[in-house]
């Protein structure tokens, strides 16, 4: 046992513990706002629903690919492709505001469900400093491989992934002095009579009342392990997609749900998550299945049912995802022939280890997935007639478009025919939900009256920005971009008005 988990077991049940700031969650987000709180003065206290083995939520098992062209510089179109995301035809009426200070705004678009400009041009501008300090506490970052054959955009990674974010800022964290709680969940916010957030209840491992008293900054993630508010916002549809790794298990929405209590007004899209292309048979996290564009893909009926290369795969796998997770039982089976089993890195694409479904023809493969061989066969028939001869390019998007088959395939067209061919399963899973509180460019939560709740900070996956389609690469960047920035406002806070006056 630690120090820091002594100090939790220690602690009285129902007695207040008092800090500056209040962390909730353990991830990217959390563990960026508990350091830059301390480093800027506060005494801190990280709130961990997980034991310390399974600390870090999502962040723990991602390889947290960051949409960046170098260190200092975020990829091209970082902010036309964030606003763009952007659904729907908002009122211009509430939107002309948008230019203005945030503070002049209308109530109306401060609590509005649109991109907030000022929130994106800060990620730009602080995406690269807060990698560059992240990098003072000991992450080191490069241009490392990724799952994708063709790609839309440039990224970079921290070495060791997610695991290693979790694992040096935690230790960093814990030496300047944070106190870690684990298995100790938030469940309410402590409000005063003037609206201010003063602190929060939570439970630890024997389920006994834990109240810390601070200034709140919530980063426990979105909702993706909740199953009752995964069907309440995404339909019958919602219970098939499981979280994409164990760690989405832990975030189960209760940031999100103690901040509307308090009057949070919400962002990003409550019908949608950022959904990710995996075998339904492998129990590792993120098995992920992105060949699917170098062959064709039926349902469970036998039947083409999408264009199976719109572009390349890092910018359209998660719409392809949806429609796969639209088809009967939600699933789909990706063949391939020969050669597109001899693609150069196909195995960088394909993440399970689970085998595939091997035959020497469609019909006996049809037969071994359990789909009607005659309707198998006439799918690839029709889908081989509409191929041409033509330059074949896995590596880029080639242009070698299908002529005469709904629906099309509108890259890399060349038909099913030499075997031995194989299958894959793939269901859609849930990386991490897309609706969330909304935030200003300062991780203030703000209310739906347009206010900023004082005392009341959120940062990561659990604040909104996606709309209709993830922008990939960006959710550890501004878990840990934001985070850095709410730890700093927090502690200032704290500052002007220590706890003790607050209480
Ligand atoms: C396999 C995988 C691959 C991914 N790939 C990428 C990628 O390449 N690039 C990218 O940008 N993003 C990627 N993502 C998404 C990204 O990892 C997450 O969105 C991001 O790490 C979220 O960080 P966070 O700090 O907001 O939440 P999390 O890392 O999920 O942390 C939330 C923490 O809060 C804790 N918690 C939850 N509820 C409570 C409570 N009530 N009280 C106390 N604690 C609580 C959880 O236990 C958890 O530790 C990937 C995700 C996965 C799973």
């Amino acid at each position: 046992m630690t120090a820091t988990t002594q100090i939790a077991s220690s602690a009285v049940p129902g007695s207040e513990m008092e800090y500056d700031v209040i962390v909730v969650g353990g991830g990217i987000a959390g563990l960026s706002a508990a350091l830059s709180a301390t480093e800027n003065g506060a005494r801190v206290a990280l709130l961990e629903r997980a034991t310390e083995a399974e600390t870090g939520g999502n962040t723990r098992y991602t390889e947290a690919y960051l949409r960046m062209k170098t260190l200092d510089e975020v990829s091209d179109g970082l902010a036309d492709t964030l606003v763009d995301d952007f659904m729907g035809h908002p009122d211009p009426g509430i939107t002309a505001d948008s230019g203005l200070d945030w503070g002049r705004r209308n109530p109306l678009l401060r609590a509005h469900q649109v991109v907030d400009l000022d929130y994106v041009a800060t990620f730009e501008d602080n995406a690269g400093p807060t990698l560059r300090w992240l990098e003072g506490h000991g992450i080191s970052f490069g241009q490392l491989p990724t799952l994708f054959l063709t790609v839309s955009t440039t990224r970079m990674a921290p070495v060791g992934g997610g695991l290693a974010l979790v694992e040096t800022l935690g230790a960093k964290a814990r030496s300047l002095g944070v106190a870690f709680h684990f298995q100790t969940t938030a469940r309410t916010l402590r409000v005063d009579d003037t609206g201010r957030v003063t602190g929060v209840e939570a439970v630890d491992a024997d389920g006994a009342r834990r109240v810390f008293t601070g200034t709140v900054i919530l980063a426990s993630g979105g909702y993706q392990g909740n199953a009752e508010l995964m069907a309440r916002y995404h339909g019958p549809l919602g219970m098939l997609a499981r979280p994409v790794a164990r760690g989405g298990n832990y975030n189960k929405g209760e940031g999100i749900e103690m901040a509307m209590a308090a009057g949070a007004a919400t962002a990003g899209n409550f019908a949608l998550f950022h959904a990710e292309p995996v075998d339904p048979r492998s129990p590792d996290p993120e098995a992920a299945i992105m060949a699917f564009t170098y062959g064709i893909l039926v349902n469970v009926n036998g039947e083409r049912f999408v264009d199976e290369a719109r572009g390349p795969i890092d910018a359209w796998y998660e719409r392809t995802t949806r429609d796969i997770q639209a088809q009967p039982r939600g699933i789909a089976w990706m063949i391939l022939d020969a050669a597109g089993q001899a693609i150069p890195n196909l195995k960088t694409a394909i993440r399970s280890e689970e085998s595939p479904v091997r035959a020497s023809t469609i019909a006996e493969l049809a037969a071994k997935i359990e789909v009607d061989p005659v309707t198998l066969e006439a799918t690839v028939a029709a889908y081989n007639a509409a191929c041409s001869d033509g330059e074949w390019d896995p590596t880029r998007p080639d242009g070698l478009a299908t002529d005469g088959v709904t629906p099309p395939k509108s890259n890399w067209a060349k038909p099913i025919a030499s075997g031995p061919f194989i299958a894959y399963p793939i269901m859609c899973a849930n990386v991490f939900t897309f609706g969330g509180l909304k935030v200003d460019a300062g991780s203030r939560v703000i209310d739906r009256d347009g206010r900023a709740i004082t005392g009341l900070y959120a940062a990561g996956e659990m604040t909104g920005l996606y709309y209709s389609n993830y922008t990939g690469s960006t959710s550890v960047l501004r878990g840990a971009t934001f985070g850095k920035i709410a730890g700093a406002h927090a502690a200032s806070l704290a500052a002007r008005q220590p706890a003790v006056e607050r209480s």
